[in-house]
């Protein structure tokens, strides 16, 4: 928690920084065209709001237009708002200049005034037509003005918006206007951003397909909203489709769909509704907010944005708060939806700040929605990863206690009740089939010897070299059980008699032929008797198979030990010819 503190504060210190870096301005308000190549991006000019919007341009001159750099952001409260500039050709050469509006394309309307003689030149461009005006190219509206050597001249430019007000203008000469347009190194940073988002929601759909998860599809919409948004806000579309003006308005619905997306998502992951019922109700609440937003932006989208800020504010407190709850209630996913959802915040916060007019326009500030939403996007696909890491080891402890239930802890053989199971259904098997199937049963001969002279875990070594043994000679298909303390048995399907015996000879052999190396004194050697039964499949359950292996075993106990004997049950060829003589 100390860590996620530190990272915070200090992300917050590097955006503050950025974001209040100075822009550098020209001294004074004439701008200078003093040299051959005209790249003039950073100014002094002035701006007037018309509150009213209905100023002609004549009462517009007549106004004080405040002191400001060629990037402006004001918010929703300055729709019309005038720019005025005053450039003066020092050169000796007559100049073809450019003026760039390159935010033009989420404008309602740009109108361009160019001062000739005691007049002015008048272009306008309502950007709903803009895909068929002169003025405008990839998003950005262009006006072309001559400066004549040594001459000075005013130009105005009005920038009408649907929303929030922020613009910036830059004067070029033709070739650099030329490389702006052909977006050397323009708009690379947000195709990069969507990019990466539109990867991310290919992967979603996928795993979608794959493991059947809301919370992929949640994600994936919410990259789609997010993705929207950021093409919108950064002009992709206008540039890739020529789409602007109100055309793109209905589109600005992602942002609201976009954070609707995000708390589904929310509560698909960290199952509130089921785990965290509090936070869940929260959630809901602001859910129902902003369904009642999109729902009165199908109808008014520029109804809808207006209250689209302050509820984006209300939904990142609720949606910090919530994480920081279940944070401090342990959740191992919540602190990384912390830290994902605090960048979102935070350079959203530094956006927001900066379209309601607060901070100045630079890239963090006029990319920060753009930025958060790329961070929390990765975070977030950190989240579904992790996720599955984690159900994968739920899984993984889920089949250890499965095994574990069906195993014995000290040689890992199958217990007595998985041996019933599996050899009740390998005898059905064998009787459908006519095919043979016999069981063996071993004990260690004298074990309590070993026990009362070596110990008990000098015992247990034996148990387990045994059980490795059984393993070494057993085949596939073979079901081997630790059935009591050093009592083994072992299913052998498709296993007849003479097979059975030789098998049971060859284990008897190889135990008699081991020694166990002991750390201190000589190596250990011991020995199993065997009993054994060819079962008859269609007249014997497992039961009495045991039985006559147990019969044949104590035979063998019998008999000396070390050795194996088998249970006689079947009519033995001799016996038969006599009962078929005998009819
Ligand atoms: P026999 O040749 O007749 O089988 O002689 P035995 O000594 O093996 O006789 P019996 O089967 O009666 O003794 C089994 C002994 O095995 C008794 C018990 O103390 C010991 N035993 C049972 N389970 C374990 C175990 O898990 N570890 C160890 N070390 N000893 C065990
Ligand atoms: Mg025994
Ligand atoms: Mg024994």
């Amino acid at each position: 928690m100390a860590g996620l503190v530190r990272a915070f504060v200090f992300i917050l210190f590097f955006t503050t920084y950025l974001v209040s870096t100075p822009q550098a301005l020209a001294s004074n308000h004439t701008v200078l065209v003093d040299s051959d190549s005209v790249n003039l991006t950073h100014f002094q000019m002035g701006y007037f709001v018309d509150h009213s919007g209905s100023m002609s341009f004549k009462e517009v001159r007549q106004q004080d237009f405040t002191d400001s750099t060629n990037k402006l952001s004001l918010g929703t409260g300055a729709k019309t708002t005038w720019s005025k500039i005053q450039i003066k050709n020092l050169t000796d050469q007559p100049r073809r200049l450019f003026l760039h509006h390159p935010y033009a394309y989420h404008n309602r309307q740009v109108d361009f005034y160019e001062q000739v003689g005691d007049g002015f030149k008048r272009q306008f461009l309502n950007l709903d037509q803009a895909d068929k005006s002169p003025l405008m190219y990839r998003g950005s509206a262009i006006f072309e003005f001559p400066l004549a050597p040594g001459e000075t001249k005013e130009l105005y430019v009005n920038s009408v918006s649907f929303s929030h007000q922020w613009f910036s203008l830059l004067i070029l000469d033709e070739d650099q206007s030329r490389r702006a347009l052909l977006g050397i190194g323009a708009h690379n940073d947000i195709a990069l951003m969507v990019g990466i988002l539109l990867a991310l929601v290919i992967y979603n759909f996928l795993l979608y397909f794959s493991s059947n998860k809301k919370e992929n599809i949640y994600y994936s919409l919410y990259l789609i909203s997010g993705c929207v948004w950021v093409a919108l806000s950064y002009g992709l579309f206008a540039s890739l489709f020529d789409i602007y003006g109100a055309r793109t308005l209905s589109m600005h619905l992602t942002l609201i769909s976009m954070p609707i997306f995000l708390i589904l998502f929310m509560m698909d992951i960290f199952q509130t509704g089921k785990r965290f019922r509090t936070e869940h109700k929260f959630l809901q609440f602001i859910l129902l907010l902003l369904a009642i937003d999109f729902t009165y932006g199908l109808f008014d989208i520029v109804g809808a944005l207006k209250y689209a800020s302050s509820l984006a504010a209300l939904m990142m407190l609720v949606t910090i708060s919530v994480s920081i709850s279940l944070v401090r209630k342990g959740d191992p996913l919540a602190k990384y939806f912390l830290i994902g959802h605090s960048l979102f915040v935070l350079f959203s916060g530094v956006a927001v700040l900066f379209y309601k007019g607060i901070i100045s326009f630079n890239y963090i500030s006029s990319h920060g929605v753009g930025i958060g939403i790329m961070l929390e996007s990765l975070m977030l696909a950190f989240i579904i990863s992790y996720r599955i890491k984690m159900l994968e080891d739920i899984k993984a402890s889920q089949d250890e206690l499965k095994l574990l239930a069906v195993t014995d802890p000290l040689t890992r053989l199958y217990n007595r009740r998985y041996f019933y199971t599996e050899a009740n259904y390998q005898l059905e098997q064998a009787k459908d089939n006519h095919s043979p199937l016999s069981l063996l049963i071993l004990d260690i001969d004298k074990f309590k010897n070993i026990n009362d002279s070596f110990g008990h875990q000098v015992g247990d070594s034996v148990i387990v070299a045994l059980s490795d043994l059984l393993r070494l000679h057993s085949r596939e298909g073979d079901l081997i059980a630790r059935f009591g303390g050093e009592e083994f048995v072992i299913l052998l399907p498709q296993t007849s008699l003479p097979a059975a015996e030789n098998m049971a000879e060859k284990i008897r052999r190889s135990v008699e032929n081991s020694c166990l190396d002991q750390p201190e004194g000589e190596p250990l050697n011991f020995t199993v008797s065997i009993g054994g039964v060819a079962i008859d499949t269609q007249r014997e359950t497992i039961d009495s198979a045991l039985n006559l292996a147990d019969i044949a075993l104590y035979k063998a106990k019998h008999s000396g030990r070390n050795c194996v004997r088998f249970s006689n049950v079947q009519p033995e060829p001799a016996l038969n010819q006599a009962l078929t003589a005998g009819k």
